[in-house]
């Protein structure tokens, strides 16, 4: 390196400047570079020789250079000074640099020359960067878990995820507000305990069907509720793959579908039974007495078909009231079914017409629960206040004999039964007009 203090001794002048590990400039105060310290090498990659010749504007970054100046020109006006500038190194690498410049004056108190001390901060910043980064990064994921938090919290949906043995692993707060019990009795346990028994074959299938063919399904089952026992979920579940540990788990998704599933079994059970008596209508019925005709002649075996209807029926209404007519239908829906045995069906046909189908019976048998269903329907009723009897009248069909397809068998013992009110009420009659 050249030599520019001449006067003084080579080992301070090398400690001072050379060896410093700080970069360090000496310019001129017109800004001409006159020489540079191995640091300054080091860091910006251009020889000494290099720099006499070099135009800071060429490696200071754009935004760096009005502050260079302004600083060069204060320190050219006596002033010491600081600031920070972004360069490029040869390999136009970005620098971030501490800057200090100092205005040196000979014993003449003239100002002879520039001296500028530079701290590298790129490794600093790049760090600061790296760690702002981070902590940038850790924030957006807090906030994002809040909102998850948040999201989890308050929605009403439970979502659960589930091993491959049914083990729940994960429980949206929200179980708990559904249904009732503590988080903890949840993870670690397994989702088939709190599934309703008769719901848990199906889900169980499903279950291991989606493990199987890693795919979503859509089910509804019961879930055991704290106060209400059991409560009706519609649920989704989904088969994922756990990044981490790379194995299968089910996401699964339920709502509370209790309206729903109350208001569609309401419908249900108005399309295919009664509304006054609760009983099967003629639709339901009919589909019963279809499959049990069907076994009747597949186990060759016999079955009996009763149409009953209430004598006089329209007296009651007319001398005691329609509504102690329903009540009547009712209390005599209720005779019916104490007289008939577990496995026969009774159903409304309409008004006061009734049905009874005796699967599995021989004829000497129907013909015994016949009259005890006429027997106890002599009883006197008590409803509301009155005291009254009414009789019935039934006309009997029998398989094989008097018919071997439903629509005979309903149209012979509705003949059998307008033959038994002919013959005088309180009466039964067979299709073959046997009494
Ligand atoms: P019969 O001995 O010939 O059977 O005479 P009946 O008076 O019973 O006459 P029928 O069976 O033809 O009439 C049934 C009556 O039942 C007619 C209808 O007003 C009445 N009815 C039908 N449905 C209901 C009901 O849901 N409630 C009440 N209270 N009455 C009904
Ligand atoms: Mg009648």
């Amino acid at each position: 390196m050249e030599r520019l203090f001449q006067g003084i001794p080579n080992d301070v002048y090398s400690s001072l400047l050379i060896h410093n590990p700080d970069p360090i400039f000496l310019l001129d105060v017109s800004g001409k570079v006159l020489d540079v310290n191995l640091a300054t090498v080091d860091l910006f990659g251009y020889p000494a020789s290099e720099w006499t010749e070099i135009d800071f504007k060429n490696i200071l970054v754009p935004a760096s250079i009005g502050d260079a100046f302004r600083l060069f020109d204060q320190t050219v006006n006596g002033e010491y000074c600081t600031g920070q500038i972004s360069a490029y190194n040869k390999k136009r690498e970005l620098l971030y640099l501490q800057v200090k410049s100092l205005p040196l004056f000979d014993q003449m108190e003239d100002l002879k020359l520039i001296m500028i001390v530079i701290k590298d901060m790129t490794e600093m910043i790049e760090t600061k960067k790296e760690l702002q980064k981070t902590v940038e990064l850790e924030e957006a994921l807090i906030r994002s878990e809040e909102k998850y938090r948040l999201i989890a919290e308050n929605m009403t949906d439970i979502v659960t995820i589930l091993d491959q043995d049914g083990v729940i692993t994960y429980a949206s707060p929200s179980t708990t507000h559904v249904l009732g019990f503590p988080l903890e009795s949840y993870v670690g346990n397994s989702a088939f305990n709190i599934v309703h028994p008769d719901d848990l074959p199906s889900v169980q299938k499903q279950f291991y069907t989606l493990f199987q063919k890693k795919s979503s399904y859509d089910m509804e089952f019961r879930y055991k509720h704290k106060t209400k026992e059991w409560i009706w979920l519609e649920a989704k579940g989904t088969y994922f793959t756990d990044e981490e540990i790379g194995e299968g788990h089910l996401l699964v998704v339920s709502r509370v579908i209790e309206e729903k599933k109350l208001m569609r079994d309401k419908l249900k059970e108005m399309a295919f039974h009664d509304e006054l008596t609760k009983l099967p209508n003629r639709r339901l019925f009919k589909e019963i007495m279809h499959r049990r005709l069907k076994e009747a002649k597949r186990d060759n075996e016999k079955c009996t078909l009763l149409f009953m209807d209430i004598d006089k029926f329209k007296w009651v209404n007319d001398h005691l009231g329609h509504s102690v007519g329903d009540e009547l239908l009712k209390r005599f829906t209720n005779r019916v079914q104490h007289a008939i045995r577990e496995g026969d069906v009774l159903a409304r046909q309409s008004g006061d017409e009734f049905l009874v189908l005796l699967p599995d019976t021989e004829e000497d048998e129907a013909i015994e629960i016949v009259k005890r269903i006429l027997g106890s329907l002599q009883k006197e009723w008590r409803i509301r206040g009155h005291s009254f009897t009414t009789t019935s009248s039934i006309g009997v069909a029998m398989y094989p004999q008097d018919g071997t397809t439903m629509d005979t068998l309903m149209a012979n013992a509705d003949n059998a039964l307008y033959k038994a009110k002919e013959k005088g009420r309180n009466t039964y009659m067979t299709y073959s007009n046997e009494n």
